[in-house]
Order: C-alpha cells, then sequence, then structure tokens
C-alpha cells in the first residue's frame, strides 16, 4: 500500500448521480428503511479510468496492477449497504466467514466522490466486502451521519500509510499500529498468492540494496545513482508492490524515500 493522490472529481459526476442520490435518501428518510445494495444504482463505474490513471491501474489496497488483466472494481471504501465484521478465517485468503453487524452502512457516502477507488477483486471482494472495522464497533443500528467512531481502515488517499503498514523480508505486510493490522485482516493482505508475488520481487530489490550498500561503502558516486536509480523504478507509484519497495529500503538502509530519490537525482 502506498499514497496515491485522488483524482480531481469530473464536472459531470455531480449531475450524473443526482437522481440516485436522490432515490436513496428518500428510501432511508421518507420510506424509513434501509436501501439494499441492488438499489443502488452503479452510476460509479463511468468514472472507474479516473481511478485507473490515479493509481496506475494498480490495486487501491494491494497494490497488484488491477486492469492490465481485469476490470477491477470501482471500491466504495465506507460500505454503502450494510456493515459486517471479520469472521474466524479471515487470513485464509479465500474470503472472509462474516457477521452481520448492522443492515444499514454508510448509504449517504454512495455517491460522494471521496468514498471511491480502484480495487482488485480479491481484496474487493473476497476480502473487503462490507466490513469496515471502527472504534467503538458499530452497532446493529448502524453508522449514523455525524458519527464520530475512529475508523481502522487504512486510506490510501487519505492517510500516510507507511506509518501503519509495512514489510518484513519475507514478503509479509507488517502492522506498525491498530489500523494497519485491521487494513492488513480485512483486505487480506497477506494471502498466499500475494507473499508470494511480493517476495518474487523482493530478490530484485534485495540485490539492488547490497550493490547500493556496496557503492556507498565505496564512495563510488556514479554507481550509487545507478543503482539508487534502479531502486527508485521498483518503488515509483506506477510499480507494483512500490509499499515493499520503499519499505525495504527505509529499513535497510535508514534513510526515507525522499532521500533515495535524492541519491538517485545526484
Ligand atoms: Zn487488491
Amino acid at each position: 500500500m502506498i499514497r496515491h493522490r485522488r483524482p480531481e472529481k469530473p464536472a459531470d459526476f455531480e449531475s450524473r448521480v443526482a437522481d440516485a442520490k436522490e432515490a436513496i435518501r428518500r428510501i432511508v428518510e421518507v420510506e424509513g428503511r434501509n436501501p439494499t445494495s441492488k438499489e443502488f444504482d452503479d452510476h460509479w463505474k463511468h468514472f472507474k479510468d479516473h481511478f485507473d490513471n490515479a493509481q496506475s491501474g494498480k490495486c487501491f489496497f494491494c497494490e497488484g496492477l488491477v486492469t492490465a488483466t481485469q476490470d477491477g472494481d470501482v471500491e466504495h471504501f465506507f460500505p454503502k449497504a450494510g456493515i459486517t465484521t471479520l469472521g474466524p478465517w479471515h487470513d485464509t485468503g479465500k474470503g472472509s466467514k462474516t457477521k452481520k453487524l448492522s443492515e444499514r452502512g454508510y448509504w449517504w457516502l454512495a455517491y460522494e466522490w471521496s468514498n471511491y477507488s480502484l480495487a482488485c477483486q480479491k481484496c474487493n471482494q473476497r476480502n473487503k466486502g462490507n466490513h469496515f472495522p471502527t472504534d467503538p464497533e458499530i452497532g446493529e443500528e448502524g453508522p449514523s451521519i455525524d458519527d464520530n467512531r475512529a475508523r481502522l481502515l487504512l486510506n490510501a488517499f487519505d492517510d500516510a500509510v507507511e506509518e501503519s503498514l509495512s514489510f518484513n523480508q519475507s514478503g509479509f505486510a507488517i502492522p506498525m499500529d491498530d489500523r494497519g493490522r485491521m487494513t492488513i485482516s480485512v483486505c487480506g493482505l497477506n494471502r498466499s498468492a500475494l507473499v508470494s508475488s511480493r517476495f518474487k520481487q523482493l530478490r530484485l530489490v534485495k540485490g539492488k540494496l547490497d550493490q547500493l550498500i556496496q557503492a556507498l561503502a565505496d564512495n563510488n558516486a556514479a554507481r550509487i545513482k545507478e543503482v539508487a536509480g534502479d531502486l527508485e523504478i521498483i518503488g515509483a507509484d506506477d510499480w507494483p508492490f512500490a509499499g515493499q519497495t520503499r519499505a525495504l529500503v527505509s529499513s535497510r538502509l535508514q534513510i526515507s524515500w525522499d532521500d533515495l530519490k535524492e541519491l538517485a537525482a545526484d
């Protein structure tokens, strides 16, 4: 997971979603019931390209390449219809056994631009689904518009995710606080296929780090610039699992990602 810049809201977004937004508001405020997921008209798919571009085609949560091989989902960060919690098998990567907490979701955020991202189907459909961990946990009555519970899920547009979530030298995501821990569990970020993919990339990163450490010891300016430049590519925004590369640079060299980029630019 790395931080991304949220794309600008397109000029036609509000007009395109206005009727659907009003229909949902009427169900809740006039009919006095919770809308089902099927009652939310899907207008967000028309805007997938905006998130594809902003996230370089990578999943918001796992950083795997999405749109190169699949359609990908426009994900609602705050679930729109109902809230569930994790069951006991959530780290298997086979999807979660879930328990329903509330029939009511964050319905008023269903057509908010700030609630969307591009996610892979494994993270979104098989794992996150309608999970939305908060402290304290959401009760049967569901969330309210003026809710002030602390959210325990990392948002790659809004949070300094590298402070909450890191990676070890075996390809596993490692939590650094409660939000990191819950994000790993809820999105299945240590599912075996993902760890295996990250592990393959690690060999390349570790080799480059060894070369850079040697070049620094030799005070070889040209070599430092060359190898730091290679690492900058493997940890760039558009490279899969860039968060892992950046975490390893930080832990092995005790420098920030910006410091690494300066070494590559010198
Ligand atoms: Zn994913």
